[in-house]
């Protein structure tokens, strides 16, 4: 089947219908028991979408995109804070309506945790065994994490040392980032954080030397990446950001992911030019991984936080209800049901 996707005209989508078409085996043939296990059906379903890409691009290609990810678990875990309970991959939902926990930690940290079991466990080819096996013995059942780990000991019976090593407690209950990094090929991304820090470093009174040459071998995803990792960073001066704007022709892109980081990025520099189209952004497209953080962004800055909350009261009745649920909960429309941790 030919997955080019028309809309952002650069098959950037093709990650997203990976994903979705993967859920037929992990969300809907095997099943989360409930909520608090819902990484068993978004982390497996991450960890499957970059596989895909992996076989389509190379494995440099699926790593870069692991990293991609490990940025925005960062991210998230900063906005959340890393003693969070809704950090943590199996979290205790008790009381707690689930699209109030939505985030994507499940996602990232259940990918993380795959991949690093996938490396010390003998590498892709001896992980796939596992998953076919996984999916093979919970076809049509609804599971939980002790279910799963279990099989994952049955499955590995001969590798029970190393198995006895991973620090379970930290990366299933424990909140913040998980205790290890995977070891990723940062081969693809090494361009990416190069440039951040030629932009870092640059005097913004001297910044001719930037122009369109300096990605035009980049991949869509490496622009988006290099946004991501430079919005890592302390917001950027408004010179900076004009420049970025004028060089790289940033505010002619369609790709969704390079125009989500490209606003967040502006909006964090207080650039007023920047505030239409990130309300057009966020009433035009729904999906809640862009909505949110742009929603946030615009409550933060005192300049658009009324403009964040009467964009939102026009426009919730379109929103999906978890997205209208978490939206107005940044906004600090909906009170949280549950305190933080420590
Ligand atoms: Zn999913």
């Amino acid at each position: 089947m030919d997955l080019s996707c028309k809309s952002a005209g650069d098959k950037s989508l093709v990650p997203t219908i990976a994903h979705e078409i993967a859920h037929s085996w992990t969300g809907n043939l095997v099943t989360n028991r409930n909520f608090e296990h819902f990484w068993l059906n978004e982390g497996f379903t991450t960890f499957f979408e970059r596989k895909i890409v992996g076989r389509m691009h190379g494995e440099p290609f699926r790593h870069f995109e692991c990293i991609g990810g490990w940025t925005e678990l960062e991210c998230e875990v900063k906005h959340l804070g890393e003693k969070h309970d809704f950090t943590k991959l199996v979290p205790d939902l008790k009381g707690v309506d689930p699209d109030e926990a939505f985030s994507i930690i499940p996602y990232e940290k259940g990918q993380a945790l795959l991949f690093y079991l996938e490396s010390i466990l003998g590498g892709p080819e001896v992980f796939e065994k596992f998953l076919k096996a996984y999916v093979e013995e919970h076809k049509y059942q609804s599971i939980d994490t002790d279910i799963w780990k279990a099989f994952l000991y049955k499955h590995f019976s001969d590798k029970e040392d190393i198995l006895n090593k991973v620090d379970w407690d930290a990366w299933l209950y424990a909140p913040g980032l998980p205790p290890v990094k995977p070891e990723y090929d940062y081969s693809l991304a090494k361009k990416c954080t190069d440039l951040r820090k030629a932009w870092i470093e640059a005097d913004e009174n001297d910044l001719g030397q930037f122009t369109l040459k300096d990605i035009e071998d980049f991949s869509s995803p490496q622009i988006s990446e290099f946004l991501g990792f430079l919005d890592q960073e302390e917001p950027l001066g408004i010179k900076k950001v004009e420049k970025l704007k004028d060089a790289y022709k940033l505010g002619e892109r369609n790709n969704a992911e390079i125009k989500f980081r490209w606003i967040r990025l502006c909006l964090r520099a207080h650039w007023k030019d920047i505030i239409p189209e990130a309300v057009k952004f966020i009433t035009e497209q729904g999906r809640m991984k862009f909505v949110r953080p742009i929603y946030r962004c615009l409550y933060d800055w005192d300049e658009t936080r009324e403009l964040a909350v009467s964009t939102y009261n026009d426009h919730s009745s379109e929103m999906m209800h978890a997205t209208r649920q978490g939206v107005g909960r940044d906004l600090h429309l909906i009170a949280d049901d549950k305190p933080q941790d420590g």
